[in-house]
């Protein structure tokens, strides 16, 4: 028996190839018809939803392939600390003690930046001493991989100056050895020493994720990677919840820390295993590649046997890789491993993420390893004024190169990276086609040739047609008749995942 139809959209720009139907009917999750008012109109019951689109565009349900949910969901109950907010480290002092009367012990804020159009320099110990020096405070940089903590908090996760650096990770000393408060790479171990104390509880962090998932959902946003290079089961069992019970109502596939692999290979939860009902997959495996001080961690000859580890273990593998060495270093180790084959034979590709510098001869080696990259184009929107003044003249064309990779044929898909930067998919589409930042600054290099190819980069490739999963938004303006200086002011009205309606803007008229 076929389900009935539950939704009908009506009076839509549909972009479903060389037809220009203006309605489709969803059922069962799924796309059952596309066509035009009359002909959809049929398949109505008196319990189906009719959506009148006023002539908006409908778009399929744009994908983040690269977010961090929790930690973007987080920066909702943190102090924000990004220099568009806190440009000088007295105004991020300023604004760290203008939460002390805050519940919770910690006193946390997000997105400081030691670049010169930022702070200029990591704050330290003693800066963040003046906000308290009874409560533990810590503010996490831009990039998520570093903080800096007081010295409440140094003495409550147990570091002093005979503390060792972790297994990777580094304690950032001064001369006479003594920890600024600057840690780098120190996430999990934080976390762990802290005991949970530096986070929030757990009904302030639902209400943060339902928050940030109705933030995606407003940007049409239907299906979200998690990538977190720490997790594991627990993680897992907390996005099996939240996609569970409708708290975070989007596709959400986890990838996998390498560290935590063999934890859930044991509970039976490889590569591709998938919970509630679908809606939350298992997905790469993270792994970590990190320059600092010139040296790659962890080194390429470890790389390859981590690529191949992950292998055997059924997991394909997804390389955090910013810098050119590490890109480079990234594509030699995925060529040089065994490739990971499905059952059906067919080749399961592993991914470069955010492959933020590529210039020709690099991105050349990452088209022949065969892997998928997965570029953050929204850095050069939000960020490019600090690109400009940062990276070497030569080096900026070939920035988060979208136009390029999709040239020489390479596999890309788009995310966005947030908490670092917003999660806004028209943001990244703008400058994957412009090239310039929200502020003009313009980087050079090839951009994609349109905002339909920017589209399909960000949507998976889905399309809108009959038997395709029911994730689709309605928006506006038209992006495809939008400037791309206005393309990133794009939002959804409607957005249905999974053939249900989870988000309709306020502005929508009654039904
Ligand atoms: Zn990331």
């Amino acid at each position: 028996m076929t389900p009935s139809v539950e939704i009908v959209l009506l009076n839509g720009k549909i972009s479903a190839g060389e037809s220009r139907p203006t309605a489709l009917a969803v059922a069962g999750g799924t796309i059952q018809a596309v066509g035009d008012g009359r002909e959809i109109l049929r398949l109505a019951t008196p319990r189906t939803a009719v959506l009148d689109c006023e002539g908006r565009t409908v778009i399929p349900g744009i994908v983040d392939a690269h977010c961090h949910v929790l930690a973007a969901a987080a920066t909702g109950l943190r102090v924000d600390c990004r220099p568009s907010t806190t440009p000088e480290v007295s105004d991020l002092v300023d604004a760290l003690r203008r939460d002390l009367p805050s519940q919770g012990e910690w006193i946390r804020g997000f997105g400081y930046d030691d670049s010169p159009i930022g702070l200029g320099r990591h704050p330290d110990r003693q800066d963040l001493d003046r906000v308290s020096t009874e409560r533990p405070v810590r503010v996490d940089h831009r990039s998520g991989h570093g903080c800096v903590l007081n010295s409440r908090a140094l003495a409550m996760v147990g570091i002093d100056r005979w503390t060792p650096d972790p297994t990777g990770g580094v304690i950032v000393r001064d001369h006479d050895g003594e920890p600024t408060g600057l840690l780098l790479e120190m996430n999990g171990w934080l976390r762990e020493r802290a005991g949970g104390s530096e986070g929030p509880s757990r009904q302030q962090m639902d209400r943060a994720v339902r928050d940030f998932g109705e933030k995606l959902l407003t940007y049409g946003v239907t299906a979200v990677t998690d990538a977190g290079p720490s997790n594991g089961l627990e993680r897992w069992r907390y996005f099996q919840r939240v996609t569970g019970d409708g708290t975070l109502p989007l596709w959400v596939t986890m990838m996998v820390g390498y560290d935590r692999l063999e934890e859930m290979q044991a509970a039976g939860l490889g590569y591709g295993e998938a919970g509630s009902r679908g809606l939350l997959t298992v997905g790469h495996a993270k792994i970590m590649l990190t320059a600092s001080a010139g040296q790659l961690s962890p080194d390429p000859a470890r790389l390859t046997d981590m690529v191949a580890h992950a292998h055997a273990l059924g997991f394909p593998v997804a390389i955090h890789a910013v810098e050119q060495d590490a890109v480079v270093t990234s594509a030699l180790a995925i060529s040089d491993a065994p490739p990971l084959v499905a059952n059906d034979g067919n080749l399961i590709p592993d991914r470069i993420e955010h492959c933020a510098e590529c210039p020709p001869d690099v991105l050349e080696l990452v088209a022949r390893s065969g892997a998928a990259v997965v570029p953050n184009p929204g850095f050069l929107h939000y960020d490019g004024e600090r690109y400009l003044s940062t990276v070497a003249t030569d080096l900026l064309p070939h920035l988060y190169p979208v136009g390029a990779l999709v040239f020489r044929g390479v596999p890309t898909v788009l995310g966005s990276d947030a908490p670092v930067v917003e999660p806004n998919p028209w943001a990244s589409m703008a400058a994957a086609v412009s090239r310039r930042s929200a502020g003009g600054a313009n980087m050079g290099g090839q951009g994609v040739s349109s905002v339909a190819q920017a589209l399909a980069l960000h949507s998976g490739r889905r399309r809108i047609a009959p038997g395709m999963p029911a994730d689709l938004a309605v928006v506006e303006p038209d992006p495809f008749t939008t400037s791309t200086g206005d393309l990133a002011n794009v939002r959804s009205v409607a957005t249905i995942v999974a053939g249900q309606l989870f988000w309709l803007g306020s502005n929508y008229p009654e039904m």
